[in-house]
């Protein structure tokens, strides 16, 4: 079923399936991986982890980039396995894994 999903109008175009991740963010913008469901308490939507980089032009996971973010006060020494966590989730430095077909919307590029 089409599910309409919002980026950054700057973001890559994304890749075929199994091409390297470029960070388009398609696929947390579409729904939460399972610790994506935790941090957003919700199964569908955008993952509220997903941050944009105006620098790079590209998204990346929170969990990765700042985890302490998520994680409670008290509960922040707890970053770096978060963190690690995050990486068996996302595609870094493999292909994408997402076998979605992505169609701007019509009236848009
Ligand atoms: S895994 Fe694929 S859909 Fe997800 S951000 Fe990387 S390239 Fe985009
Ligand atoms: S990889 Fe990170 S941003 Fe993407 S859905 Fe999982 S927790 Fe969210």
């Amino acid at each position: 079923m089409p599910q309409l999903i919002r980026l950054h109008p700057a973001a890559p175009a994304k890749p075929a399936e199994h091409e390297p991740c470029n960070g388009c963010g398609v696929c947390c913008a579409g729904e939460p991986c399972p610790l994506g469901v935790l941090v957003s308490r919700r199964r569908h939507g955008a993952c509220k982890a997903l941050v944009w980089q105006d620098e790079r032009n590209v998204y990346r996971c929170g969990l990765i980039e700042r985890p302490q973010r998520h994680l409670p006060l008290g509960l922040r020494w707890l970053a770096p396995l978060l963190r690690r966590a995050a990486y068996r989730y996302i595609a870094a430095g493999r292909g994408c894994d997402c076998s979605w077909t992505v169609e701007p919307r019509a009236g848009e590029d």
